[in-house]
Formats: structure tokens, C-alpha cells, sequence
């Protein structure tokens, strides 16, 4: 008990944590009717009725909008094809500037150079790590056309001195809520506060449907261009009458009849799981916050988190030992989970790498149209520095874990506990 699983003593728990799985008998025989129904996609790339799918993929679509208080809801073969989707309906183009977060999956910043579009990476609040409004407004150009807001982890950003800022510069804002279903924000849900919404169904999230995405809005006309890109739109122009054609050519972003099925049938546990989350990570937050220097994940007055993930910070003066010393060593005590194992442990320090940092900002090497275009009359800046907050949260201040997925037990936390009470103790002795 006494020596560290990092220097070979015995780790706390070595039986592997029960597996996050979330398709039930349910989902089965959902899969099942569509399977025997022999209609496994009723999409048709033209100007009429199967233009919008199958029944499965538009009841799971009209089951969305009902749910998350959205008008429209469209389905997409992934987050990353919802957002370049959503992209595609704001109207970027090349010389075209979009505020991003650097502190998110490369999708959310990618889909502006599909477009031709360059994304600009302002900073994240320390508190909750989503965009910083002040530092949105210092990045705003005569180029920008749009904000790209990410609940990150699974909390809202504040969106309402967002929406100001939008409101004052006219700028179109699209939520990346892949890890934010049914988050809320003042009591209002995520997804339907900006103008588009994008959420993500890929089996690491939530709930899912292998790979899978959904885009709300409010905007008829923007669910139109969404629809359009979705399906190879050039083929409906001109039947459909569309006067703006500015990127309505389209891809095939369809997701299929039977992973609506599977998703539709999920819908009807995914707030069951997030309560069960947000039990597991009051339950964790309280057990951590008797180590000096571990802090628990802020929740805004009025807001709901999700917990995809929980982002603690960590306070390298108070604990006296640098994070990746103590977050590895916390991750050697404990085994990864079922259906989880080549994924490695359910801890780790930091998030992802603050994405300006990747050889693709970098080197600028890759495309020659966003930061490359001879239309485009800006200086982005991709250096290292641009965004101190991101960087030291990454580099020195946050880990995250996902030990609340259920059916986590309080057993099973305890020894999660029992883990960071066993390596605070011997914290010293990874300095040796
Ligand atoms: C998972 C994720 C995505 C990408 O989702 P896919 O459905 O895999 O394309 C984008 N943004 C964030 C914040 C994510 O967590």
C-alpha cells in the first residue's frame, strides 16, 4: 500500500472499470425492425420528397427538435460534417475570419479552411475553459463573419455577453455542442442560444450512433442551406428556386435508417445518464476538494454541466509537486475501463494540445487557400503565446477524468479516491 505503482508497488485496483456502454436490448431490436424493413437509407440527392430521408431519420430529427426546443433539426453523418455544414450555410468564403477556441477537438477550427475561411484563435476563460468574451472582442477584424463557440467538457460558455458581441458585429455564431447535450445556460439549451447548434454522435460521446451528428436551429433558411449541403444541393438549386447560392454546393453528409433508429431509442435514457454524471462528479468533486491544491470544476449560477468529461485544475505551489508527476502517477494506480482499454486510462493531464500549436498553423503548410489565400487582407498570428490562458491550463494547470460514466459505483469511485488520497501522501517521493 505504501509504495507508489509509478515506482512498482502495488496499484490500487487492477480489475478493469465497468464498460460505458449504452446500447441495450432496445437498441437491438430498433436496429432490427429497420434491418427487416429493407430501408436502410431512403435518401435521394434531388428536388424531392426522399430529399430529406427516411422515416427513421426524420422522426429521430423531429424527436430532437422536440427535446433539445429547437425548430429545426438536421442529421448529419457526423459533428465534423455538421460543422463544416454549418460553416457552409453561414456564408465564409476565402478572406473571411472566424473566432475559434484553440482549446477543443481540430474539427471546430478545421471546418473554416474547407471553406477557404481562416480561423483566429482568441483565448478561454480560466474558470471554464470556453471562449474568453473580452478576448473575442480584442480578435474581432473587419474580416470576421462568425464565432465558433465550444461547451467544452460539457459546460456553456457564457453566452450572453457572446451574443452582445454577435449582435454588435453582426456575426453569425455556431455552437459546437459535441459535448454538451442538453447543457444549459440560464435555463436556456445550448444549442439554440447561438444560430446554429451542432452535436456530435460518435461512440465516445454521450449517446451514439457509432459516428453520427445533429444541427439544430431556429433559422428556416439556414436549416434550408444545411439540408442543401447535406445532399449534394447543386442537383436542387434550381427546382428548389434558391436565390443565394453562395456555397450551396453540397456533399453527402446522410446519416442512415438504422443508426436513427439506434438514436432515437437512446434519446430516451441520455437525461438518465446525465444525471447519473453529474451524481458521480458532485460525488467526486466533493472527495477531491480535501486536497489542497486539487479544485473542482466551477458550475455558473443557473447552468447545468454535463460532464463529458470533468476538467479539475490543479495548483502545482499548493500540491508541491509538478501535474504530469502526480496525474500520472494517480493513472498508474487505477486500470482503464471495459470497451475503453485501447483508449488507455480514464485520467490524463491537460486536454488537447492548443491547436494553433499544430504543425498545420505552424508550418502553414497545407492549404493554399484560409491563411494562404492571396484574397485574404489579414495577419493572423499562430504563435506560441497568442493564447496564455489555453496554454498554461494544457501545459501546467488542468486534468480531467472520466470515471463519472455509468454505472460507475461509489465502490468504484472510492477507488479513484483511494488513488489520489494514496499518491498525495507520497507526493514527495515522485521528486526523488
Ligand atoms: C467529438 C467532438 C467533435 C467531433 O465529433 P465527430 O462526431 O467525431 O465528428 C467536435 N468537437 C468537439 C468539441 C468534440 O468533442
Amino acid at each position: 500500500m505504501s509504495t507508489l505503482a509509478v515506482n512498482g508497488g502495488k496499484p490500487i485496483r487492477t480489475k478493469l472499470f465497468p464498460a460505458y456502454n449504452t446500447i441495450t436490448d432496445a437498441e437491438k431490436k430498433a436496429a432490427l425492425e429497420v434491418l427487416d424493413s429493407g430501408n436502410l437509407s431512403q435518401f435521394l440527392g434531388c428536388w424531392m420528397d426522399d430529399f430529406f430521408g427516411g422515416p427513421k431519420v426524420r422522426e429521430f430529427e423531429e424527436k430532437w427538435s422536440a427535446m433539445f426546443g429547437a425548430k429545426h433539426t438536421v442529421s448529419v453523418n457526423s459533428n465534423t460534417s455538421g460543422l463544416f455544414a454549418a460553416v457552409g450555410a453561414a456564408g465564409l468564403g476565402p478572406g473571411d475570419e472566424i473566432i475559434v477556441s484553440p482549446y477543443t477537438m481540430s474539427a471546430s477550427a478545421i471546418c473554416a479552411l474547407v471553406y477557404g475561411a481562416v480561423p483566429v484563435f482568441a483565448d478561454i476563460q480560466p474558470d471554464i475553459f470556453t471562449l474568453d468574451p473580452k478576448s473575442i472582442e480584442k480578435c474581432i477584424t473587419p474580416r470576421t463573419k462568425a464565432i465558433m463557440v465550444v461547451h467544452i467538457f460539457g459546460h456553456p460558455a457564457d453566452m450572453d455577453p457572446i451574443m452582445d458581441i454577435a449582435r454588435k458585429h453582426n456575426l453569425i455564431v455556431i455552437e459546437d455542442c459535441a459535448q454538451a447535450p442538453l447543457t444549459t445556460y440560464k435555463g436556456r439549451m445550448v444549442g439554440t442560444i447561438g444560430h446554429i447548434g451542432v452535436f456530435s454522435l460518435n461512440y465516445h460521446k454521450h449517446i451514439h450512433t457509432g459516428e453520427g451528428g445533429m444541427v439544430t436551429t431556429n433559422s428556416d433558411e439556414l436549416a434550408e442551406k444545411i439540408q442543401l449541403i447535406r445532399n449534394h444541393g447543386e442537383t436542387s438549386l434550381k427546382d428548389k428556386g434558391m436565390k443565394d447560392f453562395t456555397n450551396m454546393w453540397g456533399f453527402n453528409y446522410r446519416l442512415t435508417e438504422v443508426q436513427a433508429a439506434i438514436g432515437i431509442t437512446q434519446m430516451d435514457r441520455l437525461e438518465h445518464y446525465i444525471a447519473e454524471r453529474i451524481d458521480n462528479c458532485e460525488y467526486m468533486a466533493d472527495k477531491l476538494a480535501q486536497f489542497a491544491g486539487i479544485i473542482p470544476p466551477v458550475v455558473y449560477d443557473n447552468c447545468r454541466h454535463v460532464y463529458y468529461q470533468q476538467p479539475f485544475t490543479y495548483d502545482e505551489k499548493l500540491v508541491g509537486v509538478p501535474r504530469n508527476l502526480f496525474i500520472s502517477a494517480v493513472s498508474a494506480e487505477l486500470p482503464s475501463a471495459e470497451l475503453r482499454e485501447s483508449t488507455g486510462n480514464l485520467i490524463g493531464a491537460g486536454y488537447v494540445e492548443p491547436l494553433y500549436l499544430q504543425p498545420l498553423y505552424q508550418t502553414r503548410l497545407g492549404t493554399k487557400c484560409s491563411f494562404n489565400c492571396p484574397r485574404y487582407e489579414g495577419d493572423v498570428s499562430y504563435n506560441k503565446g497568442i493564447c496564455p490562458v489555453a496554454e498554461d491550463m494544457h501545459y501546467k494547470k488542468l486534468f480531467t477524468h472520466e470515471y463519472m460514466r455509468p454505472p460507475m459505483t461509489r465502490a468504484d469511485l472510492d477507488d479513484v479516491v483511494h488513488a489520489f488520497e494514496k499518491v498525495y501522501e507520497h507526493r514527495f517521493e515522485l521528486l526523488d
